[in-house]
């Protein structure tokens, strides 16, 4: 788990934030903003793994918070936090307990509401309106016959997010489910890809080009033998022309890794 440093250059979104005297977020990295629409302005700002910010107009929301605090230190304070499950590289209650404010709404499953003691306990299928934002939570889990253990159907949540006028498809940990390939209008989808827990590349690929979603942003994709071939992937998602499996997916690649800076 290495937490993600600080650095690159200014968005025009953080630019704007700035301005607006959240200068805090000066820290984070700016990749992966909404590149259409001026008020539509959505931000996705990766933090370790499985985890990161989404900045909208409307809140800002924590998913999967795992890490260091200091990780989370240049964000604005989390409206919003969604849990998928009960790993530990999506839930970290010591931490949880430190980036929650007292206005916070904390939404999960009920294995992590159970665990946290706190929260709100959303089941696969259930939607709500929390401070301006949308949530359906949307079933995550395993389908091969050797990964059945890992994520059994019905513990865990995938969310879609509607904020910023954009709706975002985060999967949680799964493989490519029916209910994954039969969304529909997602805008971002952040796609898991790792085994032995997840799904593989070509899985992943087949999913989304049923979704069929405006942009695709891989996430979890560090597995035990190093990271998955993204560029597979990409080749599979955003150039059927040599592929010939459909429509090109714009993939959006993050610094979901970014080894820490050399110390001084
Ligand atoms: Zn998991
Ligand atoms: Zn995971």
């Amino acid at each position: 788990m290495s937490g993600r440093k600080l650095g690159g250059p200014m968005s025009v979104l953080l630019a704007a934030a700035f301005a607006l005297g959240m200068g805090g977020l000066t820290a984070a990295e700016p990749a992966g903003e909404a590149k259409d629409g001026e008020k539509d302005k959505v931000g996705f700002h990766p933090v370790d793994h499985a985890s990161f910010v989404i900045s909208a107009p409307e809140a800002t929301i924590y998913v999967d918070p795992v890490g260091k605090p200091e990780a989370w230190a240049g964000f604005k304070a989390a409206d919003l936090i969604l849990i998928t499950h009960i790993h530990g590289d999506h839930l970290a209650p010591e931490l949880l307990a430190k980036l929650r404010g007292k206005d916070t709404v904390v939404l999960g499953p009920k294995a992590v509401i159970e665990e946290l003691k706190y929260g709100e306990a959303m089941a696969n299928g259930e939607s709500r309106k929390v401070k301006g934002v949308t949530v359906e939570a949307v079933p995550a889990y395993n389908l091969s016959k050797d990964r059945l253990q890992f994520h059994p159907k019905g513990r865990d949540n995938g969310y879609v997010v509607t904020v910023g006028g954009k709706r975002i498809y985060i999967s949680g940990d799964t493989e490519d489910i029916p209910e994954m390939r039969a969304l529909k209008d997602i805008d971002f989808a952040f796609i898991c890809m790792n085994l032995p827990y997840t799904m593989t590349v070509e899985q992943a690929a087949s999913a989304v080009l049923e979704m069929k979603p405006k942009v695709v942003i891989p996430y979890h994709y560090r597995s035990r033998e190093g990271k998955t071939d993204l560029e597979r992937f990409e080749q599979l998602v955003a150039n059927p022309s040599k592929q010939g499996l459909g429509p090109g997916i714009e993939v959006r690649k993050l610094k979901w890794y970014e080894p820490p800076p050399p110390k001084p």
